[in-house]
């Protein structure tokens, strides 16, 4: 088993709409920064931030921004990643690895939660990915404002650099909060996101038996 700790830009931010000068403040400057514009909000809205109940909601909102929802956007929360050898490799009949992944992101467009399952799948080509890191990876691409879409495609990218591997699916069935909770208020829509790469995508038995195991 070897890990791989030093990931590169190409898998932890592309194609994310990231400004190059993210690092520039520290975690405790952004927590700082983000309380008071969040304070500035509650008082805009008439809150009385002289409440108990609320008053220490601005820098709840900020390290809960920094720490965990949007700690995605920083590239030194990547996963570290461990690769196995794929004992079972067979040329001509390879095997395929397939994982549900429960997640919670923020729609980038008005900053409330969509939430689902991702289903990953891959055509290993010698090398394994840990099992646990298909669910890191996942849930670092998941803590940022997202769109569905992007989060697909991000997620199979990265495998595929990963393992330098083209024979990758993605499928997201997600939540979306902004569809629930406003606009049309439809509780029970879901949203369907494919990225079908290589021979998930041009072998019809493959790319039926990804879809079966959903
Ligand atoms: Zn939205």
């Amino acid at each position: 088993m070897k890990k791989k700790n030093n990931i590169s830009p190409a898998i932890t931010r592309f194609p994310s709409p990231i400004a190059e000068d993210i690092s520039k403040r520290t975690d405790d400057e952004k927590m700082q920064l983000i309380a008071e514009h969040f304070r500035g909000i509650l008082e805009v809205l008439g809150l009385d931030l002289t409440n108990d109940s609320i008053a220490q909601t601005p820098e709840r909102v900020a390290k809960m921004y920094v720490r965990e929802i949007f700690s995605g956007l920083q590239e030194n929360n990547f996963p570290a990643i461990s690769f196995f050898k794929d004992e079972f490799h067979h040329e001509h009949h390879p095997h395929c690895v397939f994982v549900k992944v429960g997640f919670t992101s923020f729609c980038e467009h008005h900053f409330v939660p969509m939430h689902g399952y991702a289903y990953v799948a891959y055509l290993p080509k010698k090398q394994l990915i840990g099992i646990s890191k298909i669910p890191r990876i996942v849930r670092y691409f998941a803590s940022r404002p997202q769109l569905q879409e992007r989060l697909t495609a991000q997620i199979a990218d990265c495998l595929s650099l990963l393992l330098g591997i083209e024979d990758v699916a993605v499928s997201i069935h997600a939540s979306h909060f902004c569809v629930i909770a406003r606009g049309v208020q439809d509780e029970n829509s879901q949203m369907v996101t494919n990225v079908l790469r290589g021979k998930f995508d041009n072998d019809e038995k493959l790319r039926s038996e990804f879809f079966s195991n959903i």
